[in-house]
């Protein structure tokens, strides 16, 4: 393809994309597809002919994007609000026009530069000291791994460069909650810990938050018996309620034993934003590590992950590799971000923060982010006052967790029944999404606001058909 070619391709592309977003509320939320049926739309041999590029954007129409759940859609309440602002967009293809390869400091001076200082802006943005560097991740998942390697190398004082987890005669011990996302559990098991060595801290059967006086009991018992408490996963905004563990505490209790604190923020960092939310992770200041995701309801298209350390001469330590083809004669001077996690090619990423903040600004963000939390108070309000259903937990942020008890019925499998029942029929006619989940007590639905083209009337809109499917 030709620069010319590409220019008339991309101008129809960029209309097909302002297109589907400007009628993406008529679309089916959940795609309305079985198993198979978008393989079966494509031939089982590669192509060998070329169409026309109007082909391919039927090809799109037809073939793929019935396969898409519209998370952009008003009516999106289930998991999380998975946001992707067309200034973040406009970033995004900036980043692939760009085309940078990002293997060092030398591969491409911008994206290197551009990120830190994108990352300093958002630390600044989010109310953190500059004690913290950061840089872009692909996920959260990726970020909490990296914080358990270093937390492993901390507790073992660098046993990668001698016998490695198989050199050690003490178990090292790693503590979360049974509400924390599973890949809490998922990076401890890839860092080497082991299932027998995480430890699922109970929770307050209220707020559903870690008990950090449990925490603190676990680990003294586990040093006293010979093993090493070596890193906490505190989460600011579990995944089934956006529950929020207590983090002061939680250092407190880490502090004793040197145990690495990795604050789990993926959801919920986009709150911190906002002054007035920036006391449901006090404490902070003292954790290790911080990972969110602006590429959930702050709105940077996936996939932008923010991680910050306090200790990033350590994080080099674990991560540096310096064969002769990537030797720079800029010494120390320059950020090598391929030292900072574990790939090492990466995108140009910040541009996507950068377009976002330049053409949205913060202030829109931040009133964006306030208009869902007036939301999610006010459908908690509905819900409560409504005979027969129940708000099931906090609503310290944007999530509501409901259940309806129709007349007779309390917790057990019938509810549980019914209650995934009712989601599923929302689910399945396509004019909203909710998911489903579980709490000690039983199953319940979450109803999860913030996507950018939620206002209240797609709330009542909501409401009236929660209202329906629960009586039909
Ligand atoms: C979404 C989420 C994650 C995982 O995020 P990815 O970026 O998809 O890996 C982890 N923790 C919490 C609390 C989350 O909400």
């Amino acid at each position: 393809m030709t620069p010319e070619e590409f220019r008339v391709a991309g101008h129809q592309l960029i209309d097909w994309i302002a297109d589907s977003r400007a009628t993406v509320h008529e679309k089916p939320v959940l795609a309305q597809v079985v198993p198979g049926e978008i393989r079966s739309r494509f031939e089982s041999e590669a192509p060998g002919d070329v169409v026309s590029f109007d082909a391919l954007l039927a090809e799109l129409d037809n073939s793929v994007v019935p396969g898409v759940t519209q998370v952009q859609s008003p009516m999106h309440f289930g998991w999380f609000p998975s946001n992707a602002s067309l200034s973040s967009v406009l970033g995004d293809i900036a980043s692939s026009g760009i085309a940078s390869l990002g293997i060092s400091w030398e591969s491409s001076p911008a994206l290197t530069e551009v990120e830190e200082v994108v990352c300093d802006w958002m630390r600044q943005l989010t109310g953190l000291s500059d004690a913290w560097q950061g840089a872009i991740h692909d996920t959260a998942s990726t970020g909490c791994l990296v914080a358990m390697l270093v937390a492993r190398e901390r507790a073992t004082e660098l046993a990668q460069n001698t016998g490695g987890l198989q050199g050690l005669s003490q178990p090292l011990m790693v503590y979360t909650s049974p509400q924390a996302h599973s890949s809490v559990a998922k990076a401890a098991l890839l860092a080497g810990f082991g299932w027998d060595n995480i430890r699922m801290v109970d929770v307050d059967p209220d707020t559903f938050a870690m008990n950090a006086e449990s925490l603190a009991k676990l680990m003294e018992a586990d040093a006293a018996a010979g093993k090493v408490p070596a890193c906490v996963v505190a989460a600011v905004g579990t995944t089934g309620t956006t529950a929020m563990d207590p983090v002061a505490a939680i250092v407190d209790a880490a502090a004793k034993h040197r145990a690495f604190v990795h604050v789990d923020a993926a959801m919920a960092g986009t709150a911190m934003l906002l002054p007035e939310c920036r006391h449901l992770w006090e404490g902070v200041e003292r954790s290790d590590s911080i990972s969110w995701n602006p590429h959930k309801w702050m709105g940077t298209i996936l996939d932008c992950s923010l991680l910050y350390m306090r200790d990033i001469d350590l994080l080099q330590r674990i991560m540096a590799t310096n064969p002769a083809y990537l030797q720079s004669p800029t010494g120390d001077e320059a950020t090598q971000y391929r030292d900072w996690g574990i790939p090492l090619g990466r995108r140009f990423r910040s541009l996507k923060l950068l377009f976002q903040l330049r053409l949205d600004g913060i202030e829109a963000i931040q009133a964006r982010i306030r208009r869902d939390l007036a939301n999610a108070k006010w459908f908690e309000e509905k819900v409560r006052a409504a005979d027969g259903w129940e708000v099931v937990a906090p609503v310290d942020l944007q999530t509501v967790c409901v259940r309806y008890y129709p007349d007779g019925m309390s917790e057990g499998a019938e509810l549980d029944e019914f209650t995934q029942g009712w989601a599923r029929a929302i689910n399945a006619s396509g004019k909203a999404f909710l998911t489903a989940s579980t709490l000690p007590d039983g199953w319940m639905v979450r109803v999860s606001i913030g996507v950018e083209a939620t206002e209240r009337q797609h709330l009542e809109d909501l409401w009236t058909l929660m209202q329906a499917a629960v009586a039909s």
